[in-house]
């Protein structure tokens, strides 16, 4: 154990008053083995020197002490015992999970309970408790719910992103059920499941798991909505029609090879050319990263685009897509970093005349899930889209999520050749039709 790494840097501790002080003379985080002692409002650890602000056990610390700010804690609904990033600490964020946690042995012994501050990291151990208590999931729980990707699924509901946006909608959760990670989508009277079990390294999902998923949705929903889980790819859904569950197909995203989209060579692409020269004579653009001091420009791109949007409905499904959609576009321009987002936008003088955003989908592909571009700046979407492309060129792949059965944005997508489509299915409940 005295080999284990330093997980905060040395500076960063030296001027934070948080470890090694604590506000109740029992706390939940405790240096086993310690003594604290009241030291005005606070309880001190034993071993603390507050004149040096030193630890005088420093080689002898317990292993609490060792791993903070990690620790071994029960998942909220007490079914795992879980490896743990605490928050609390200011260090905590800068810590690269992934590496520190591979080098770092930690123990499932004596966890200790959950607090608001814990972010998990990994499962160490299960309980044998079992309960249909749901484990809320946030958007600091990003690391862990990407370490349970596969490492291509080339849909775009396998992303962090493509759930959070909708926060404004609904309240996420996960559980751990034999080892998959399950998350749950909640609104008022609604428990689905947003996307399906998820297991490291490309592991079989068991009917058992796909059975315990659908009596917590149906205990959840009290009869009110049918249980089901939604953005299932075809390999899974044919899995799941096997086991007995109805399957109806959802949409189908389309999903392009990149280069051709960077490069737009050859008679089929010829007037799309067209296009971004068109763009090309406006004066004063500019393609950028997207950042904050862009947030007013894209949201009065996006109020003039939903209200010509909105005018021209074709259908009651459009109709509700575009009533809701500025919220998902607005998390996206507050909370890009923290949802894994990256946006790109394009200036005309010192205006938004589009904007997009995406997110990686694995190692191959990457997914497009908003661009907005005012239309009567000619050819600045299609430019936007790309230089969009020429962007990421670490992916062989690039996909533009479905349709949604809108005719225009069918069209839009098709005038680009697809490589193919590829098909999304929702799972219903076994038995009923
Ligand atoms: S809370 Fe984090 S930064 Fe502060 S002293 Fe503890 S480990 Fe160091
Ligand atoms: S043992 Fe040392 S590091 Fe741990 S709480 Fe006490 S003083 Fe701090």
């Amino acid at each position: 154990m005295e080999k284990l790494i330093r997980l905060t840097k040395q500076k960063a501790c030296a001027t934070c008053d948080i470890c090694c002080r604590f506000p109740e003379e029992k706390p939940n985080l405790k240096p086993t083995g310690f003594k604290l002692i009241k030291n005005k409002e606070l309880f001190i650890c034993e071993a603390f020197d507050l004149k040096t602000g030193k630890c005088l056990k420093y080689s002898k610390r317990p292993l609490d002490c060792k791993i903070y700010p990690f620790a071994a804690a029960k998942s909220p609904d007490k079914e795992n015992i879980m490896l743990v990033l605490d928050h609390l600490c200011p260090a905590a964020k800068k810590i690269n999970t992934k590496k520190e946690i591979l080098k770092t042995k930690i123990e499932a012994k004596n966890p200790i309970e959950w607090e608001e501050t814990f972010v998990p990291v990994k499962a160490l151990k299960k309980t044998g408790i079992s309960n249909d208590i749901l484990n809320e999931l946030t958007t600091s729980d990003i690391l862990f719910f990407n370490s349970y990707l596969p490492a291509d699924s080339g849909l775009s509901a396998f992303s962090f992103a493509y759930h959070f946006v909708w926060e404004d909608f609904f309240k996420f959760y996960w559980k751990l059920i034999d080892g998959a990670l399950c998350i749950f989508a909640k609104d008022i009277d609604n428990t689905f499941m947003p996307i399906p079990p998820l297991l490291p390294l490309e592991k079989t999902i068991t009917t058992a798991v796909y059975e315990r998923c659908f009596e917590i949705m149906e205990t959840q929903n009290k009869g009110r909505t049918e249980a089901r889980i939604e953005n299932i790819p075809e390999n899974r859904a044919g899995e799941l029609e096997k086991a007995g569950y109805r399957i109806v197909k959802k949409d189908e995203e389309y999903l392009y090879e990149r280069k051709k989209l960077e490069h737009l060579s050859g008679d089929k692409f010829k007037h799309i050319r067209w296009l971004i020269n068109a763009f090309k004579k406006e004066k004063n653009y500019a393609f950028k990263k997207y950042s904050l001091k862009h947030l007013n420009g894209c949201a009065d791109l996006l109020f003039k685009w939903l209200s010509e949007k909105k005018k021209k409905a074709a259908n009651d499904n459009e109709s509700f897509l575009l009533k809701n959609i500025d919220k998902a576009h607005k998390r996206a321009f507050m909370n890009f970093e923290a949802l894994g987002l990256e946006g790109r936008v394009l200036t005309v003088g010192d205006k938004v005349a589009a904007y997009t955003f995406g997110t990686p989908l694995g190692k191959k592909t990457f997914c497009v899930m908003f661009e907005v571009a005012d239309h009567e700046v000619k050819g600045a979407s299609q430019y936007i889209f790309m230089k969009m492309a020429g962007e990421f060129p670490r992916y062989k792949y690039f996909n533009t999520m479905g349709d949604e059965g809108i005719k225009s944005l069918r069209e839009n997508k098709i005038h680009y050749h697809p490589l193919k489509t590829v098909p999304e299915f929702i799972a219903y409940s076994k038995g009923k039709q």
